[in-house]
This record gives structure tokens, C-alpha cells and sequence, in this order.
């Protein structure tokens, strides 16, 4: 099989697992509607030429994006905090005002407003999967919600072409072809900037977070894969980085004057491989790891997940053990009463845990310790904090 991305031979094997929720962030309604959630398997293979990890077992037929998508991550104070971060640095270093911001799968248009209104943008957003009447686009007359893919075969006069979260769950068209797309749409050398955000394969494989495997991502992409990428879609890649604790790849380019596009870059991955590697084996521990802490604190008492994104359905459904996790706990209050995919648990406020408080919580994800621990002192709950990784 060849890599989909440099189209070279030989993917290796990294991780198998069947059987997970085909999306995480979908919840249900009842107990019964989530556990009849559709399932797909995962088999993870590394591509060692251009550093791509990609699900070759992804089937795209299989999606189906339900109304109830719903991964907004505005809720949280530490999210907002690093999304505020972001659109300054845009605005204020990169000169993102005053024109016109197109994004690639908006959503409901959250961040597109904020860009509009620090830096007196028109906001322009392109999201197939975007339901208006189900999710109603943003209230600014700034921005615009358009169902519908990113305009390739026309011209698009843009500062800022943006996507965050995006490109790694694009099989066909594949991430390349679509930021060949926008290429092809935008004029040589009018400097429109690219930014492009995905979650980091190599922070992924360092820290062996098994938990953001999950099925919706046919991709992962490592800094030098995704520059490589970038080149090979014909822009000038000017900067790249890591940012929200490092769990974040962003990528920033510009249309040059030329089409630079020459096939696709040799990429030089460092100690990518043997980090893919090792990351293949400390998924197997990892499970057995916590397979034996979820067990010690059952036995001493309820436990419930915090988290109800794909973190935390990921566990629910990948731990044999978890059966016997009752509840999670999300700070979005559409959540709340709604059921995870795959093993059915009910999804509470914070709130709901003051009056049957739980021996132990498990929090997802780890930047977020602080505030939840902080969120249950205010609410006089006693429970014992863990932190997942
Ligand atoms: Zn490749």
C-alpha cells in the first residue's frame, strides 16, 4: 500500500484497535440510540518517508455528520485563553485587519467572529458539514456561514485562509488536494496568508496520548510532514510551531509569486520513527496501566470521567473496565443528559456532583487539572483529582 500523501511504498504498522465509535463527538439522546452508534476499526501505519500516520481501515462511508456534532470548544477558559492568544497574534503581528478572513470548516463561525472584531474583519465561513438551523451560525453581521466546501474553482480575494482542527479528518478530498484548491483559487504573489492548525502527531506519539487516536482523524501530521505538505500544495511555508501546551501544530505560509510546487519535498523526520515506534508499544502498556488504576479506584468508590469529547469516549470505549464508569462530567451545558457512543454513560453538569459527590475523577485531559480541581473546590466536592497521561 502506498502512503497517500508522498504516494512512496512500505506504511508500517503502528496500532490496532476495532471496534471505537466512528464519532466521538456525537452524543445521543438515550442509552439505547448510543450504543447502537456505528463502530469502525482503527489501523494506525506510519509512512517512513514522509512522516504521515494515517488510519488505512478509515472508511468514509461510514460518517455520517449528525446534527448532534457538537465539538465546540469554547466553554473552557483555558481554550478561550490560547484562541484569544491566537487571533492577536494574527491581528496585531500579521497584519490581519481590516479585509476579508475566509476559514475552512467554520462551524458555527466562533473563531471567524473574533478575528472580525479585533481586527475589523469580514468573516467568511466554509463548512459542508455546517446545519444552520440546527446550530445556528454566530450573531455578527461580520461573518457568514456558507454549507458548502471552499470555493476552488473560483477566485478568492482573502488576508487569511485558516483552518483549525480540519485538515486531519479530510480523506477525499484528501488535505493536499484541498489546499491545492485553495492555492489554485488565490493570485500569485498577493501575499494572502495561510494558517493552518492541526493536532501535533509528534506531541502525540512523545507523550504516548493513546486517547486522541480516534477514528474521525484519518490523519496525523508531524511539523515536518505538515510544512511538507504545505510546499507541496505550491505555498512558502514562512513559520511553524507548537502551541496550547504543545498538543497544537500550526502552520503558517504565504502565496507566493511562483506556484512553488515541485512533487513532493523530501522530508527530513528526526527521531520521528523511533518516537512512532515506541509509541506503538506504550499504547499496549498504557491500557494495561490504567486497566489496573481504574480497577484499585473502583473498588474504593464511584469514579466518573471528566470530559465528554473524544478524549474521554475514547477511554470509555477502549477500557474493558470502563463498563462500570457510570457518568462523565462536561462543563458544556448541551451536553448534559446526552449519551456517550459505543458504551451509553449519561453526561452530567458539574453541578449534578454535589449531591452523590464521586470517589475518584479522571480529567482527560491534563491542562485542564487546575480548573477542574478549582471548579470542585467552589462546589464542596471532595473527590480525588487524577489526571489522565
Ligand atoms: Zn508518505
Amino acid at each position: 500500500m502506498n502512503c497517500p500523501l508522498c504516494e512512496k511504498p512500505s506504511l508500517v504498522e503502528v496500532v490496532g484497535i476495532t471496534s471505537v465509535p466512528v464519532f466521538c463527538n456525537v452524543l445521543y439522546g438515550t442509552e439505547a440510540e448510543a450504543r447502537a452508534a456505528t463502530l469502525g476499526d482503527i489501523d494506525l501505519r506510519f509512512c517512513p518517508s514522509c512522516g504521515l500516520l494515517v488510519n488505512t481501515a478509515f472508511d468514509e462511508s461510514l460518517l455520517d455528520y449528525s446534527p448532534e456534532y457538537d465539538n465546540s470548544l469554547h466553554f473552557s477558559p483555558r481554550f478561550r485563553e490560547f484562541v484569544g492568544g491566537l487571533v492577536r497574534h494574527l491581528v496585531e503581528d500579521r497584519g490581519i485587519s481590516h479585509g476579508t478572513v475566509v476559514e475552512i470548516g467554520s462551524g458555527s463561525g466562533d473563531f471567524l467572529s473574533l478575528l472580525c472584531e479585533a481586527g475589523d474583519n469580514v468573516g467568511i465561513g466554509y463548512d459542508p458539514s455546517h446545519d444552520p438551523h440546527r446550530a445556528p451560525p454566530i450573531a455578527s453581521d461580520r461573518v457568514t456561514v456558507r454549507a458548502e466546501p471552499y470555493p476552488v474553482d473560483r477566485p478568492v480575494d482573502a488576508l487569511l485562509v485558516c483552518s483549525q482542527h480540519v485538515l486531519e479528518h479530510l480523506h477525499d478530498p484528501s488535505a493536499l488536494e484541498v489546499l491545492r484548491g485553495v492555492r489554485s483559487s488565490l493570485s500569485p504573489g498577493d501575499g494572502t496568508l495561510q494558517y493552518h492548525e492541526v493536532p501535533d502527531a509528534t506531541y502525540m506519539v512523545e507523550t504516548g496520548a493513546i486517547w486522541d487516536l480516534i477514528y474521525e482523524h484519518v490523519s496525523y501530521f508531524a511539523e515536518p510532514t505538515m510544512r511538507a505538505m504545505v510546499e507541496a500544495a505550491g505555498f512558502e511555508v514562512i513559520d511553524s510551531g507548537r502551541s496550547f501546551g504543545d498538543q497544537y501544530l500550526w502552520v503558517e505560509a504565504v502565496t507566493g509569486a511562483q506556484n512553488t510546487a515541485a512533487g513532493f519535498p523530501a522530508v527530513d523526520l528526526g527521531r520521528l520513527p523511533t518516537l512512532v515506534e515506541e509509541f506503538g508499544r506504550r499504547h499496549r502498556s498504557t491500557m494495561e496501566l490504567w486497566d489496573q488504576r481504574l480497577s484499585a479506584m473502583l473498588a474504593e468508590g464511584e469514579v466518573v470521567v471528566w470530559g465528554a469529547g473524544s478524549k474521554g469516549v475514547s477511554f470509555l470505549n477502549q477500557m474493558s473496565g470502563a463498563s462500570e464508569i457510570g457518568r462523565l462530567v462536561d462543563v458544556n451545558p448541551r451536553k448534559r443528559g446526552r449519551h456517550v457512543p459505543g458504551t451509553g454513560q449519561v453526561i452530567v453538569a458539574p453541578a449534578d456532583l454535589v449531591d452523590s459527590p464521586p470517589t475518584h475523577v479522571i480529567v482527560m485531559n491534563p491542562l485542564y487539572t487546575d480548573e477542574v480541581s478549582a471548579m470542585l473546590a467552589e462546589l464542596g466536592v471532595g473527590s480525588t483529582v487524577h489526571a489522565m497521561g
